[in-house]
């Protein structure tokens, strides 16, 4: 089987690449839907593909994989690596998770992440009130993770927040030494959610990047009796191109709090310090970020040789991302928590993908589907509907 086309289509903000074959056989991949502009970077990879065997997915990728670097320029390359298993899956007549060595679960936990209502004083009731709304949700998530702090309006919003600058522009750009005043307010945000959720949810925190490591470490002892899932890119995270292992390290060495970071990074081979060293408790690469879904597989067994977790992120990845994780994390060693529930950013994507469960959580859990590749496929004629006037060719 040779690769003769590899398209992308921007719907809904996602990037959609598909690749087609001589067999007539397609594949599809999905990249956040925040980053609309990743066409032309999706593209750049096609002469390299063109002839190549998808079935052979290492192969194929070899090609492209050192072309790609932290979110967001791996995603290109990892959205097609996505791809090459939906055609190796429908090729061989099986579902994408037994071609990564076989499901070890037939459910997988899903956790989501509750900035879903406005907050605008960032006060501890309108928290409170927030997690609450989403504890009836009928997914009835098990494991909530709130934005906070630096990963959320508060730092802005709360005078006098930190020493620092107010950032007028950038995607999580303020970062600095929290004053004391701030510090407690975010204690105080924390410990009423806890108590509002009690023990029955699990409570994770994204919380920077931006914090100086002296608050870091404050914060993960001040929180250590809350038992909290894990705190976030406390030091970097999103779209942060290093890791700064050695600070993690300091940091997680020094508390009980389980930390937290990864879902910026780019290949194993970045994550080989963070684990070796054992500077972070838990994981969270996103499969269409960090290389794709044989990459997150490797990144999670070689934690596990380390005492490290894995709650991959995903929840910008829209519902081909959702089913690209549900098949990786069916496969991951017991060292897998949870990945973030990708929920579509309009409606309408409901209406146009097929082969989800219905509905698709449950008690916090998505049930794992058997249907060859990814087992998620376009209704072409409700799709073509949602496309661009430069991308009508598409499905054709
Ligand atoms: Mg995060």
């Amino acid at each position: 089987m040779k690769i003769t086309d590899v398209r992308c289509a921007i719907m809904g903000g996602s990037p959609i690449v598909r690749i087609t074959t001589d067999a007539g056989i397609d594949g599809y991949g999905q990249a956040e839907f925040y980053k609309p502009y990743l066409k032309p970077h999706v593209l750049f990879y096609k002469d390299y593909l063109i002839g190549a065997d998808p079935t052979d997915v290492e192969r194929t990728m070899m090609r492209i994989r050192r072309m790609g670097a932290f979110k967001p320029w791996g995603a290109a390359v990892s959205a097609i690596e996505v791809a090459l298993w939906d055609i190796a899956g429908k090729a061989a007549g099986l579902p994408v998770y037994k071609l990564l060595g076989g499901k070890v679960r037939d459910k997988v936990r899903t956790y989501i992440t509750t900035n879903r209502y406005p907050m605008p004083t960032q006060s501890p009731e309108e928290y409170v009130e927030n997690v609450l709304k989403i504890k009836e949700w009928p997914e009835q998530f098990s494991i909530f993770k709130q934005p906070i702090s630096f990963h959320s309006p508060m730092a802005a919003t709360i005078p006098d927040y930190f020493y620092g600058e107010i950032q007028p522009v950038g995607v999580h750009a303020n970062r600095g030494l929290m004053t004391p005043a701030g510090f407690k307010h975010t204690l105080k945000c924390v410990e009423a959610m806890k108590l509002a959720l009690g023990d029955d949810i699990g409570l994770a925190l994204d919380c920077g990047p931006g914090f100086m490591a002296t608050d870091a470490l404050r914060f993960a002892k001040a929180t250590e009796d809350y038992h909290l899932m894990w705190l976030e890119d406390m030091v970097t995270g999103d779209y942060t191109p290093y890791t700064l292992a050695h600070i993690y390290r300091d940091i997680t060495s020094q508390t009980t709090t389980p930390i937290h970071t990864g879902e910026q990074m780019y290949l194993r081979q970045n994550f080989v310090e963070l684990i070796k060293t054992q500077a972070v408790n838990v994981l969270g690469p996103d499969p269409l970020d960090v290389g794709g879904l044989a990459e997150l597989k490797w990144i999670a067994e070689y934690a596990d040789l380390h005492g490290i977790m894995m709650a991959p992120h995903g929840t910008g990845d829209g519902l081909i991302g959702l089913a690209a994780l549900v098949h990786v994390s069916a496969t991951l060693p017991g060292n897998f928590i949870a990945f973030e529930y990708a929920k579509a950013n309009h409606e309408w994507w409901y209406d146009i993908i097929d082969g989800l469960p219905n509905p698709i959580v449950k008690n916090s859990y998505v049930d794992v589907w058997d249907a060859p590749g990814l087992g998620v496929t376009f209704n072409v004629p409700a799709a073509k509907k949602y496309l661009n006037d430069e991308d009508t060719g598409f499905f054709d």
